[in-house]
């Protein structure tokens, strides 16, 4: 039997969009980047200037935080976020297990051990419960990802926490925008991270990332610790490194902040669509919304048993589709020898049956319906060679 109605091939459209085009929102903007980038290389200013702080306060106001530090990258900032938050030699540190390598790879940077927490398998975030056994005398921090832009809920553990001065990182490279009762993640925790690199839902045209915090003394050691570790030119009290953003990409930053709101609500769009046409087909296991929460949808990640030979299908029609990720951090060539024997079931079950669909500012919603129309086409077309409802995933 099939499993959806099926769709003519001559319906079928033939324009489907690109899953990813950082270069819309240049051509969206063109005069008014062309101006802001006109005018930093014409002030003469090009590191740690005016552009730079004012991105820093619209980027705190935004987020709704008191202060934000721009650095050179996303890695940079959750490797000073760990650093503010005293992490260091021998402290393990509780992560999301499901994540991209760079969150667990600056654990390690900083000499502690990465403790990884398993997913939940609707949101495919960090599961709160399971951060709380996983505490030991020796975790010196949470670092939770709120993961294609899904916030993460820690209300209910923040107590518990908190009484043992167990500070909460979030690394927020794939949420701005997003909320959670209303709050802005950039706020959910102590101290979040966020990269501006170019295919973020904030995004440079280049390297860029940034830390947003209510803490002031952790933001003014970060940017201490950023600038060679100087409060003072040529006075070095501390250890530092350069990690700095820059102003040209500030004052691109500033411009596309003013558009970001906008571009979350086309991703809300086209996720919405998702959501109405994949509803309901058997296998097929669509992302569960927190319950309170609005998310910023960097990627719509789907889930299916057979997802390689839909991803081939898809292609053959023209729907470009991605793996995030095709290998959790604990299996990867370079942390395996340190984390191999551990069972995080969850997170190995959506790396071998993720999908993620096209997303983002550059898409319509009538782009949103041809590949929703694709996908359960070609659904359908798998049905037909072999019934899927028992492929559940
Ligand atoms: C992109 C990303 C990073 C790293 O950001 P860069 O700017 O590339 O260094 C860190 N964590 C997550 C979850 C990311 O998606």
């Amino acid at each position: 039997m099939t499993i959806v109605a099926p769709v003519r091939a001559q319906e079928l459209p033939s324009r489907m969009p690109a899953f990813l085009d950082v270069g819309h929102t240049y051509r969206a903007l063109k005069t008014e980047i062309d101006t802001a980038v006109a005018r930093v290389l014409e002030s003469g200013s090009y590191v740690l200037g005016a552009e730079v702080d004012a991105f820093e306060r619209s980027f705190a106001a935004y987020c709704g935080a008191s202060d934000c530090v721009g650095v050179a990258n996303g890695l940079d900032a959750v490797r000073l976020s760990l650093r503010a938050a005293g992490v260091g030699e021998g402290d393990e540190v509780i992560v999301s297990a499901h994540t991209f390598i760079a969150t667990w790879l600056a654990i390690l940077d900083a000499g502690a051990r990465p403790v990884p927490v398993d997913a939940e398998p609707d949101t495919m975030l960090i599961d709160a419960d399971g951060i709380l056994r996983a505490l030991t005398p020796r975790t010196r921090a949470v670092l939770v990802v709120p993961l294609y832009g899904l916030p993460v809920d820690l209300a209910g553990i923040r107590d518990v926490l908190a009484a043992r001065g167990i500070p909460v990182i979030e690394d927020a490279a794939q949420a701005h925008g997003a909320t959670l009762r209303g709050r802005r993640v950039g706020t959910l925790g102590d101290i979040a991270a966020f990269s501006f690199y170019p295919g973020k839902n904030l995004g440079a045209f280049g390297d860029g990332g940034g830390v947003v915090t209510d803490r002031s003394d952790w933001a003014d050691a970060i940017r201490r610790w950023a600038n060679y570790g100087a409060a003072r030119k040529y006075h070095h009290e501390e250890t530092g490194t350069n990690s700095r953003l820059d102003e040209l990409q500030a004052a691109v930053l500033s411009v596309k902040l003013r558009h970001l709101d906008d571009w979350t609500a086309r991703r809300r769009a086209v996720a919405a669509t998702y959501a109405a046409m994949l509803a309901d087909i058997p296998g097929l296991r669509l992302p569960v919304v927190p319950p309170g929460s609005d998310p910023a949808w960097h990627l719509f990640v789907a889930r299916h048993a057979l997802r390689d030979e839909l991803a081939a299908r898809l292609a053959d029609r023209g729907v470009q589709t991605l793996l995030h990720y095709p290998v959790p951090p604990h299996r990867s060539g370079a942390l395996r020898g340190g984390f191999g024997n551990i069972s995080l079931p969850v997170t190995d079950a959506i790396c071998a049956t993720c999908i993620s669909l096209p997303i983002g500012p550059h898409m319509t919603t009538a782009d949103a319906e041809r590949v929703a129309l694709a996908t359960r086409e070609c659904l359908a077309d798998m049905d037909r060679v072999a019934p899927l409802r028992s492929a559940a995933c």
